[in-house]
């Protein structure tokens, strides 16, 4: 039997791309948007773990139904791990990835090519109404560079060079993105557990 499971998400894109990855697992992966008054949950958690768990668990409260959500970043040695859960708003309030970019290539300003070693994080969170939750992770590794290369993605896509092909996550497709990338990563690993965690729930 087709399980129902709710991404909490209003992003079309993250839909989609969770819906095509978990094909073959018999799911359909439903919108918070399909439930009226599907709370927008403030992510405010010190961890990506800790963002991902807050929302899924206040989503599966609000539904009644399995609920997965993900919370997701880029994370810099050279600055200790930031801007990590900070990445989305790194140069302040409105979120903006050009201001972001700018901050980061300021900070990175004279750090030699060996210390700008970075990864994006995506951690994934499912929880049931029965109080069973796992959470899941994924790592892409690369650089940080010292100028914008690329027009497609998003957010850090211009400044992370992923050194296998030489290309920035905003030089790809995002076909090519998509089988490196942190987030199928994670959701690759939640694809390992999800039939065993829809096994035993409603
Ligand atoms: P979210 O948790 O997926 O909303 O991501 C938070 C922030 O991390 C985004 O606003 C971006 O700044 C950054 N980020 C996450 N994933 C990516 C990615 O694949 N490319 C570029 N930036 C990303």
């Amino acid at each position: 039997m087709t399980k129902q499971i709710v991404l909490a998400t209003r992003n079309r894109h993250k839909l989609q791309e969770i819906r095509d990855m978990l094909q073959g697992i018999p799911v359909e992966i439903l919108s918070c948007e399909a439930f009226a008054g599907c709370p927008d949950v403030v992510e405010d958690e010190d961890t990506f773990a800790g963002n991902a768990l807050k929302k899924a668990r206040a989503i599966a409260r609000h539904t009644g139904h399995i609920a997965i959500a993900d919370d997701s970043g880029l994370e810099v040695d050279a600055l200790g791990g930031l801007p990590g859960i900070y990445s989305a708003r790194y140069a302040g309030e409105p979120a903006d990835d050009r201001r972001n970019n700018n901050k980061l290539l300021a900070e990175l300003d004279g750090m030699p090519d060996e210390k700008r070693g970075a990864q994006f994080t995506c951690v994934i969170a499912i929880v049931d109404g029965r109080g069973r939750e796992k959470v899941v992770e994924g790592v892409c590794r690369g650089v940080i560079i010292r100028e914008l290369k690329g027009m497609q993605g998003f957010g850090y896509d211009p400044l992370f060079l992923d050194t296998a092909s030489g290309l920035t996550f905003a030089e790809m497709d995002a076909g090519h993105k998509n089988s490196i990338s942190h987030r199928s990563r994670a959701i690759q690993e939640l694809k390992k557990i999800l039939p065993e965690f829809i096994a035993c729930c409603t």
